[in-house]
């Protein structure tokens, strides 16, 4: 990490309040996470986005699979397995047929055992993955785009999409805000917008530390936490559809919330 001319540095994703001192304990070095005044955590200095796609591309650190051990390897597949379903279950309660939009798509492999009523469409930061999903998607109909989400959502056209999905995504994105704001316009009015992410507040992160595995520098840009992500989407102008307590458990890693626009 030599070159720091290719850093960026942010507001609060949240508030828009300029850089603090509020050093929290979790880093590596020279990444670190700050906790603005409005409660929101944040990386302040990301790399910018060209470097992401060289360097830090997600698929690259996947990657690194191969020194994970089998037991590891296991658990991740159960998990891998159950998160499909939760996803499957609810586009199929809240998205009708139609175009589905997925930001941060990957590799676009979790369309594989859902309908083919649904038309996938993808945006990725990552070349290789945009690519691959791309194959993927341009089979049902639809196709993916390499692009910042900032750039393109009103490629898409207005009133398209009849669901969107946002799984493992918004912790990545530099502009959460931005995104989730520019997404309703290529919503349909009745189109419902599934999120999944690290949840901050869980106990894991609390007794791990350092080690907990929602922290990835300087991949996971910003740590919600069920009040922050909430603020953020309300402030979008988003209503929540659903955000009980068991999509919020402490003892799970991650939060599930469906969401929809304001009218
Ligand atoms: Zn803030």
């Amino acid at each position: 990490m030599s070159n720091i001319s290719k850093i960026k540095k942010r507001l609060c994703p949240l508030c828009t309040k300029p850089i603090n001192n509020n050093d929290l304990k979790y880093y590596s070095k020279p990444w670190k996470l700050v906790q603005c005044d409005c409660s929101f955590v944040y990386m302040p200095e990301v790399p910018i986005y060209e470097r992401m796609k060289n360097e830090f591309s997600w698929e690259r650190n996947f990657s690194e699979k191969n020194e994970i051990s089998v037991k590891k390897r296991i658990r991740r597949f159960v998990k891998g397995v159950l998160k499909r379903d939760k996803l499957k279950d609810l586009l199929n309660k809240f998205c009708k047929d139609g175009e589905i939009l997925d930001i941060g798509c990957g590799s676009g492999a979790k369309f594989n055992n859902i309908s083919s009523n649904y038309v996938p469409y993808g945006i990725d930061i990552s070349e290789e993955s945009a690519k691959e999903a791309n194959e993927v998607f341009k089979k049902r109909g639809g196709e993916a785009i390499c692009a910042p989400s900032t750039e393109v959502l009103n490629r898409f056209g207005k009133n398209k999409f009849s669901g969107a999905i946002m799984r493992a995504y918004l912790e990545h994105e530099h502009d959460p805000f931005e995104v989730l704001k520019n997404l309703k316009y290529t919503l349909k009015k009745d189109a419902h917008a599934i999120i999944k992410v690290p949840n901050y507040n869980s106990l894991n992160r609390k007794v791990r530390g350092n080690k907990w595995c929602g922290f990835r520098f300087p991949d996971h840009v910003n740590q919600f936490t069920p009040k922050t992500l909430l603020t953020m989407v309300s402030n979008a102008n988003y209503e929540v559809v659903k955000f009980n307590f068991f999509d919020y458990l402490p003892t799970s890693d991650n939060m599930w919330m469906v969401i929809k626009p304001k009218v």
